[in-house]
């Protein structure tokens, strides 16, 4: 785990950093506050910060404050370390929002059970961002994820003027499935086909379950043709793959039905409206019969 440590002595530097990194931390040193402020700024930054109280430029209760205003998308635990032992000073120093508060001259095993405390809220915050995410059947992107993910990849592609293609695929007849077979059938198939969808992914691709028996996959960097042969070898492959039942004697065949729709360079488009187009381009293959993939065209083409 990656610790910001910042103060502007540098003997307290250099004990915090031999400690810090005999326990096995990825260390980062900020001399002064502005320093620690700007490493803070940073996207990758730190998930833990050790912050002398008194340093020139930015004091350490100071980038507390300032961090808390800022909406992150990652806590930074803040453990604020000052020779201002007084209870208003604490007091003062907790409510700027750090969340721990060491006495100089530190303790060593202290110093060690308090970065441990830290640890363990970080690590609990990134299981429930893991969690929030994900798709608990499947283990897929859940929608808001992929929603998220989706709007920062469209970004790039704008910025780096380049493909972008997305497929919305759908079960043909799901219910009949869950109908003839149960729900837990049901539940295997989904599971099965999700993982037909990854290997048949780029690495740079992401998929997300969209709905019940729809899932959402964006190729960053593939055109409308790439984005079509990719569905197509999807469609393809669920096809022909034979889904075994847990008595491995009987198995089920299904068949799904795809839309696509792309991001050609140079051109913008919301993730709304990418997304409203290949759900149209799927609602035609349903139309036309099911089991096939459709290119969304618009009527101006
Ligand atoms: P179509 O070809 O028009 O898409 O027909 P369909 O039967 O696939 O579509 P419909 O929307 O009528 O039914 C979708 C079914 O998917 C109904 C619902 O019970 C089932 N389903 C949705 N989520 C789950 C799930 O998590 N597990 C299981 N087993 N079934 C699910
Ligand atoms: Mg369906
Ligand atoms: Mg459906």
């Amino acid at each position: 785990m990656k610790v910001l440590i910042a103060d502007d002595d540098a003997l307290s530097r250099k004990i915090l950093e031999d400690c810090l990194s005999e326990w096995g931390y990825d260390i980062l040193m900020a001399n002064n506050g502005n320093e620690a402020w700007d490493i803070l700024g940073n996207s990758d930054r730190p998930n833990m910060a050790v912050l002398d109280w008194m340093m020139p430029g930015m004091d350490g209760v100071e980038i507390c404050r300032r961090l808390r205003l800022l909406s992150l998308p990652n806590y930074v635990y803040v453990i604020l370390l000052t020779a201002r032992s007084k209870r208003e000073d604490v007091i003062n120093g907790l409510e700027s929002g750090a969340d721990d508060y060491i006495i100089k001259p530190f303790n060593r095993e202290e110093l060690k059970s308090r970065l441990k405390i830290g640890q363990r809220i970080i690590e609990l915050e990134q299981r429930i961002l893991r969690l929030a995410s994900t798709d608990y059947l499947t283990g897929l992107m859940n929608r808001r994820a992929f929603l998220e993910r989706l709007e920062r990849e469209l970004n790039r592609c704008e910025r780096e003027i380049s493909n972008m293609g997305i497929i919305i695929m759908d079960i043909d007849h799901f219910k009949r499935v869950n109908d003839n077979f149960g729900h837990q059938v049901g539940d295997l198939v989904l599971q099965e086909l999700s993982g037909t969808l990854v290997k048949l992914c780029r690495v740079y691709d992401f998929i997300g379950r969209y709905g019940g028996e729809e899932f959402i996959i964006c190729l960053p960097g593939a055109d409308k043709w790439n984005t079509y042969k990719i569905a197509e070898r999807m469609r393809s492959t669920i096809e022909n793959n034979k889904i075994f039942l847990s008595d491995k004697a009987s198995s089920i065949s299904i068949t799904a039905s795809f839309g696509i729709s792309s991001v050609e360079p140079g051109q913008i488009k919301s993730a709304d409206r990418l997304i409203n187009e290949a759900d149209e381009a799927l609602y035609r293959a349903k139309d036309q019969g099911r089991n096939r993939v459709v290119m969304y065209i618009s009527e101006l083409a």
